[in-house]
């Protein structure tokens, strides 16, 4: 999960950041009402989870709270690459006298942690590592030592900060280190992390992506949750317990077991460049037992998408056995059906495995006409992609 800025610097401060809080608002009113609380000059900025805000215009200085409701006023509805801004951080202005940059991330590439930092902070960083990469440090982080004041010292050092600032932004790099593993981060951003014209090291801007995987351990974070950028059927499939991802093909996926599902991915795409480039529609693992509400449920959300044209069941029968995976299929079907929601997109099923001879009999006899059954996975990707491009 990406947190907003302001949530991004509220952990920030949690943990002894320095970073400027301010309030969050949803109309122009409110923002002149925070600038008036808040006194002097101050920034405003869209709260979207993307960046690239300041160069789109969702970053404004306002000398007046009457200047803040007119910034506000202009940003409340902006679409930043396809994120519609619906509420603003009114925040203190810092007067800044130079911009740095500052992160933490998982490298799963080289299985560490990576700390970059940089003195040319402010622009986007991906454009720096193509056109600079000398400017922009890279230092591995040990996972079991992680950032201790040796660590945080090389990499002040390698990017080559000046004493002016340098025990600071050591201080800082500490503290932020402290930020990615109490909250399960994968990432910890900070671009700019400023140097005020008074001398001060603070971050202006944050980016922080937790771990899903340590939800348990963060019970807290229910509460950060915020679904209006999350996908409606993914918000849906979440409600059910689905281990679903939206993706833009019109093949419908479901299978039992990540791996399984991961390779039936790429050989639906392979199989699909033949058909005008059909492409899978989603990743769904329906798990181990794979009961026929599971299959109903992973059948309706993958039908909800207006995307797909047809879908591809692929099963390996284990403990789970065939049969019981094709009993989940047809009582799947008669579920919807009964719901008003009957099935109108062709199902391509491949059973293998325990029972798979079972399994076939179970959903030939059930006769659907809807229901085609394949043997092999190549082929059942080669006729639900085919499908796929009948129904378009
Ligand atoms: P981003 O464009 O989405 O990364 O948004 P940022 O929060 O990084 O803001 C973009 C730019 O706006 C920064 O690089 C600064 O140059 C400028 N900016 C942000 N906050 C302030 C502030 O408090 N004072 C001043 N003078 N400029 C700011
Ligand atoms: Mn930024």
């Amino acid at each position: 999960m990406d947190l907003y800025e302001y949530q991004a610097k509220d952990l920030f401060a949690q943990h002894g950041v320095p970073t400027q809080s301010g309030e969050v608002v949803h109309t122009p009113q409110h923002a002149k009402e925070a600038a008036e609380r808040i006194g002097g000059l101050v920034v405003v900025k869209a709260q979207v989870k993307v960046g690239g805000r300041g160069k789109a215009g969702g970053v404004k200085l306002a000398k007046t709270p009457q200047e803040a409701y007119d910034v506000a006023h202009d940003i409340l509805g902006l679409d930043i690459k396809g994120h519609i801004v619906h509420q603003v951080l009114v925040n203190p202005a810092a007067d800044i006298a130079e911009e740095y940059y500052v992160s933490y991330l998982l490298d799963r590439a080289n299985r560490t942690f990576l700390a970059m930092a940089s003195k040319e902070g402010g622009m986007e960083i991906e454009q720096l590592a193509v056109e600079r990469p000398e400017a922009l440090a890279k230092v591995a982080v040990d996972a079991v030592v992680g950032v201790d004041r040796a660590k945080a010292e090389e990499i002040c050092d390698a990017a080559g900060f000046d004493d002016s600032v340098r025990e600071q932004i050591i201080l800082v790099l500490e503290k932020l280190w402290d930020v990615f593993v109490k909250s399960d981060a994968t990432l910890v951003e900070v671009n700019p992390l400023v140097k005020t014209l008074t001398g001060e090291v603070v971050a202006l801007d944050g980016k922080v992506s937790l771990d899903e995987n340590a939800d348990f351990r963060h019970p807290e974070y229910e509460a950060l949750a915020d679904f209006t950028e999350t996908d409606p059927l993914e918000l849906k499939a979440k409600e059910k317990n689905l281990n679903y991802v939206k993706l833009s093909g019109s093949v419908g996926i479901i299978g039992n077991g990540a791996g399984l599902v991961m390779s039936t991915l790429d050989v639906v795409a392979y199989a699909g460049e033949e058909f005008g480039g059909q492409k899978p529609a989603n990743f769904l693992d329906i798990g181990g037992g794979a009961s026929a509400q599971v299959m109903a449920d992973g059948l309706e959300i993958i039908l909800g998408d207006s995307e797909v044209k047809s879908v591809l069941v692929n099963v390996f029968g284990g403990i789970t056995a065939c049969d019981a995976v094709a009993n989940g299929i047809v009582q799947a079907l008669q579920m919807l059906a009964d719901k008003g929601e009957p099935v109108t997109k062709p199902l391509v099923v491949r059973l293998d495995g325990n029972n798979a001879d079972l399994g076939r009999q179970i959903l030939h006899d059930a006769g659907n006409p809807l229901v085609e059954l394949v043997d092999t996975m190549d082929g059942a990707a080669r006729r639900v992609a085919e499908l796929a491009a009948q129904g378009a």
